[in-house]
């Protein structure tokens, strides 16, 4: 319990506060401040009150990948919600609770700045997202405005939504399944081109699961029957190819060019060590493939941060799409970030998402913010429960293929209790989190208790 007692306070400074507490108290707390808000009186200063991170609690969620939930707790009952990546963990963020607690959650960059270090590509981005996220709930209904006007300006009042679709062997039924997210209203579409499809036939898979000439004209079959069924003038993305080395990448890419496709995706994986390569430096193969091929290339979805993970890629101009996903590449700030920075370059960006409806809204506040956006990923449109996660959102939340950019406070969004404790992959609902309270990860820390002058220039022994 270091945190508890580096904020200890003398009596008399106790009763102090309580007097002016009990004077002043109601008026700065960030309950009311939110009430206030919603009667237009909005404060743009920092809050004076004394608003503190107090907890750092989460539960799991069980659907098409689990989808790890926090709550960021303060002293005036104002929380945040935040999600870690799909398929994640919820100790990602957890790790960092003594990182943040007894800390003002309105000082958002010095907070981030504190735990970066932390923060890694693929799922280890997680848990500096998800804090990155309640911060900004928080600080939106603190503040009393939604998390875009947190971070900049809307662009759009609705954001346009593209989702997977399943796979099936046959090229007609895959592309009557297009067909029928086309009927839902999307504008958008992705297909994934696994060499599943075509590994059944002989000579078109080589030993290493890679298409050969016959496997990729097979494949080629399966983009001409979906283009054949949403038509020419809507856009269409290719993703999922396999362990892809940098030949085969320009290779297939070639092949998909008079498919005019909206992007190829992930063609070389990224993110991390073994098999596919040591990217994020591996931005040479990317920039590479991109020299050599017409068809727009995007990746990112695994990446963080945008001097750890984008900025490479940005500056040689190594693709054509940024693809971050917010829940890894550090929350709603550094997404924004990311995006701004690759537009200057003439780089458009993508958002990846496969969440809860949670995560879900943090992207759609920085989608609002994007000046150059093309779509947002998500992976839950055949779900039936997964709007009935939350409340406060209009409804559907994918409504014909695009999602509403709230005005609401913060993320808009919260918890719908009953449904998500039916949904939980394991035991627990936002229960104490004890055994977070001391420091699991660091970088130098000096320990203590430590001997020290106080104001008095009395010798204590204290934190
Ligand atoms: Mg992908």
């Amino acid at each position: 319990m270091q945190h508890a007692t580096r904020f200890q306070m003398t009596r008399r400074k106790l009763l102090r506060r309580a007097a002016a507490l009990a004077t002043f108290g109601p008026l700065f707390k960030a309950t009311e401040r939110v009430a206030n808000a919603q009667t237009k009186s909005i404060n743009p200063y920092s809050a004076p009150s004394k608003l503190r991170i107090t907890d750092v609690r989460a539960c799991r969620i069980a659907s098409n990948y689990d989808y790890p939930i926090i709550k960021i707790y303060t002293n005036q009952d104002v929380y945040g919600l935040g999600e870690v990546r799909d398929a994640g963990v919820e100790g990602l963020a957890l790790v960092l609770k003594p990182h943040i607690v007894g800390q003002d959650p309105l000082r958002i960059e010095p907070l981030l700045d504190r735990i970066r270090k932390f923060a890694n590509h693929r799922r280890t981005g997680g848990g500096y997202s998800a804090i990155d996220i309640a911060l900004h709930d928080i600080a939106g209904k603190v503040y009393g405005v939604p998390v875009w006007r947190l971070i900049g300006s809307k662009y759009r009042d609705r954001i346009r939504i593209y989702c997977d679709t399943t796979e099936s062997k046959d090229p007609k039924v895959y592309a009557e399944r297009m067909k029928k997210r086309k009927e839902m209203g999307f504008t958008f579409f992705k297909m994934d081109l696994g060499t599943q499809l075509v590994s059944h036939i002989p000579g078109a898979v080589d030993y290493r699961g890679v298409a050969t000439e016959k496997g990729l004209k097979l494949l080629c079959e399966f983009i001409q029957a979906v283009r054949d069924a949403i038509g020419w003038d809507m856009p269409l993305a290719a993703d999922h190819f396999g362990p892809l080395e940098l030949n085969d990448a320009i290779r297939y890419a070639r092949a998909f060019e008079p498919y005019q496709l909206a992007w190829a995706e992930d063609m070389i994986q990224v993110g991390h060590l073994g098999q596919g390569g040591d990217a994020p430096l591996n931005w040479r193969a990317y920039k590479d493939l991109c020299d050599a091929t017409v068809t727009p290339i995007a990746t990112g979805e695994s990446l963080f941060g945008l001097e750890e993970g984008f900025k490479a890629f940005i500056d040689n101009r190594a693709i054509d799409v940024v693809h971050p996903d917010p829940l890894t590449a550090g929350g709603v700030r550094e997404t924004k970030r990311i995006a701004d920075y690759a537009v200057m370059h003439g780089i458009r960006t993508a958002l990846h998402f496969a969440g809860s409806p949670v995560g879900c809204m943090a992207c759609v506040h920085v989608a609002a913010t994007l000046k150059d956006l093309l779509a947002l990923e998500n992976h839950a449109v055949d779900i039936p429960w997964w709007d009935d996660l939350v409340t406060g959102v209009s409804k559907p939340i994918v409504n014909k293929g695009f999602i509403e950019v709230p005005d609401n406070v913060g993320l808009g969004v919260e918890l719908n209790d009953d449904v998500v404790k039916q949904h939980l992959r394991v035991p627990g609902y936002f229960e104490p989190t004890p055994e977070f309270d001391k420091y699991i990860i660091d970088d130098f820390r000096r320990g203590g208790p430590y001997p020290h002058l106080n104001e008095e220039g009395k010798l204590v022994v204290d934190w």
